[in-house]
């Protein structure tokens, strides 16, 4: 799950992470107010931050300095209700919702710090950079050598000679790298107990006044472990999501938007990722992953058909389940209501293997629906890729 930038600020100033500060608002009066409340507290420049869950912010205009009434104004204005594009949004671009008003600051350098999981290594690592505000992603493949990955403990969390370490990378002495220790520490402990997959900064500066501030915040937390934080659940914005991703949600089924134009409904993550790979082979495109898991009921497989044919981008469903726990009539019931339930107009191909097929098989026949049954994986994706080709 992600969270906006002001929300991931609120969280780390908690764990002693010094962070640009700002208030959010969602009307240009709103806007004002907060940029009345930062020069009440003397400050002459803001910046006003499009709040979407998408980087790259700064070069699709949705990051902004202002230094008057007139220009809060204006920016908030233009911004609010708006889409913005960025490098890291689709090509309709995000609708800015929310701004953060925030202190605008003096910068001398700006670095990059991120903690993430390294599967490779099996523990989590802190990151850091010397080359902050570009993409670090570029900075991985061009000059690997100029980023230091410290491993870390999950049980202590960042040792401070590792602190001291990561800083002195970075080139911090004396009383920059006695601010940066704690700051490093905080962000480190923060991503160990709200069971983060990532926390990133980017950038981290230091001011002209020699402070060392989190410019911008991004967090994402293992959506395995929300339970154990209500509070981070409460910050989910489902406007940010994509709409199908959010109704399959309520029905318990995984699903994932892609690209292509095959829909796909299987049950199991495993043999969705064979299925969408077998599609490939026949090159076909899957529109999406979808585990409908091992207990989906009629319901569950109508709304699965409903999102899927609610995409224009569909051009043929193909429905591959094993019948393990689940028996292949009880399947091929809950195929046949579904599909009568939504309208079905555009070819579906079924594959059914497992316990009581032959049942299931003969429902599906019996049924009159304009299905194509497939014996195997193989022949499923094969016949659905023809047949969207055949109406492309
Ligand atoms: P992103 O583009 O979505 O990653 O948004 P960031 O929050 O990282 O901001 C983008 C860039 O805007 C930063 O790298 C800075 O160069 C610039 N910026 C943001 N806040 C300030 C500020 O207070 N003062 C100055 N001078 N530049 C800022
Ligand atoms: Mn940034």
């Amino acid at each position: 799950m992600k969270i906006h930038e002001y929300q991931a600020k609120e969280i780390l100033q908690r764990y002693g992470v010094r962070v640009q500060g700002g208030q959010v608002a969602e009307t240009v009066e709103e806007a004002v107010a907060a940029w009345r409340r930062l020069q009440e507290a003397g400050h002459e420049l803001a910046v006003i931050k499009a709040q979407i869950h998408a980087g790259g912010r700064g070069k699709g205009g949705g990051v902004q300095l202002v230094r008057s009434e007139e220009e809060v104004r204006e920016v908030a204005g233009a911004m609010l209700g708006r889409m913005l594009k960025t490098p890291q949004t689709g090509p309709e671009g995000q609708k800015v919702r929310k701004v953060f008003v925030a202190e605008g600051l003096d910068l001398d350098r700006e670095f990059y710090v991120g903690v993430v999981l390294d599967r490779a290594r099996a523990c989590p690592v802190l990151m850091v950079s010397a080359e902050g505000g570009v993409e670090i992603e570029e900075v991985a493949r061009e000059r690997p050598e100029a980023i230091l990955k410290l491993a870390l403990d999950v049980d202590r969390g960042l040792q401070p000679f590792q602190a001291r370490r990561a800083a002195f990378f970075l080139g911090l002495r004396g009383e920059e790298m006695k601010k940066a220790v704690p700051f490093l520490t905080g962000l480190v402990r923060a991503w160990l107990e709200l069971d983060c997959s990532l926390a990133e900064i980017n950038p981290l500066v230091v001011t002209r006044q020699g402070e060392v501030v989190a410019l911008d915040a991004k967090m994402n937390f293992d959506g395995n472990a929300l339970y154990r934080h209500p509070e981070l659940a409460a910050m989910r914005d489902l406007h940010e999501e994509d709409p199908r991703e959010v109704e399959a949600s309520k029905y318990g089924l995984n699903y994932i938007a892609l690209d292509g134009n095959i829909g796909c409904m299987v049950n199991g993550a495993g043999l969705a990722m064979a299925t969408m790979d077998t599609i490939q082979l026949h090159g076909g495109r899957p529109a999406n992953f979808l585990d409908v898991g091992g207990g989906a009921d009629e319901q569950a497989i109508t709304a699965a058909f409903r999102i899927l044919l609610g995409d224009a981008q569909v051009k043929g469903i193909l429905v591959n389940i094993f019948g393990g726990i689940m028996r292949c009539d009880v399947i091929a019931r809950g195929v046949i209501a579904a599909a009568r339930n939504v309208s079905l107009d555009r070819p579906l191909v079924v594959r059914l293997e497992g316990t009581n097929v032959e049942e299931g098989r003969r429902l599906l026949e019996e049924s009159g629906l304009p299905l194509t049954p497939a014996a195997s994986l193989d022949e499923a994706a094969r016949l659905v890729c023809e047949a969207v080709h055949a109406t492309a």
